[in-house]
């Protein structure tokens, strides 16, 4: 089949979480279209009981897809510390537990790190992005951004595991960071890019 095109003008992002739902509405803006989220739909979460980013976003992309009957658009997304097999990984949302504590989840991994005699500190976002139809077709890309555990965690913006995560190259972290700048080198915008390449071909003009 060859590669299909998001021809519509509503997209539904399958996801509840407001700091991932207002990023993707903002990566989307240029495109002019209707972007619910699963929210609006008061529809419940399917199990995210995949073994990589990629497996869960195409989990949750296609269930909200054929509960909407619109196309739908997830992110998959975690942090994982090479010192730490790679933890959180796709647990990353877990680890705040229910009541999304993140400063709880920040600390989990500065004690991990601390206990270790020489921590590399290295650190990396991935971001999964999967677009579904409801007739089952998708595409899912990914996208990776390199990084360094910083602790105190700094700033106020952004979300999540932000205020630990210092983007190579860079001596802020991404809490400490515009929106806008953070967008453009974020392992999140990685993976739109792929995205838009494949099925927003006209965004690239735009
Ligand atoms: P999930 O993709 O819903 O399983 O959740 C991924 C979790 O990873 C989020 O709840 C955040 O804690 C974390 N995460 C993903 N992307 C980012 C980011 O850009 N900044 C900070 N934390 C992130």
């Amino acid at each position: 089949m060859s590669q299909r095109v998001f021809e519509g003008n509503k997209l539904v992002i399958a996801s509840h979480n407001e700091g991932k739902i207002k990023e993707i509405r903002d990566l989307l803006k240029p495109l002019k279209i209707d972007v619910l989220s699963a929210k609006d739909f008061k529809m419940i979460e399917p199990d995210e009981n995949g073994v990589s980013f990629e497996e869960n976003a195409l989990i949750k992309s296609s269930f909200v897809s054929k509960q909407s009957g619109l196309p739908s658009l997830s992110d998959d997304s975690g942090i994982c510390f090479p010192d730490l097999n790679n933890s959180p990984g796709i647990y990353s949302a877990r680890w705040a537990g229910k009541n999304k504590n993140f400063s709880l989840a920040m600390l989990k991994v500065y004690n991990g790190l601390k206990k270790l005699k020489k921590p590399t500190n290295k650190c990396f976002f991935i971001c999964s992005l999967s677009l579904a139809w409801p007739d089952g077709y998708n595409v899912t890309v990914s996208g990776k951004v390199d990084g360094v555990f910083t602790w105190p965690p700094r700033g106020k913006k952004g979300f999540g595991y932000d205020p630990i995560f210092t983007p190579l190259g860079h001596n802020m972290t991404f809490a400490e960071m515009e929106p806008d700048f953070k967008h453009g080198i974020s392992h999140r915008s990685f993976a739109f890019k792929k995205l838009i390449d494949l099925c927003f071909p006209t965004l690239k003009t735009l």
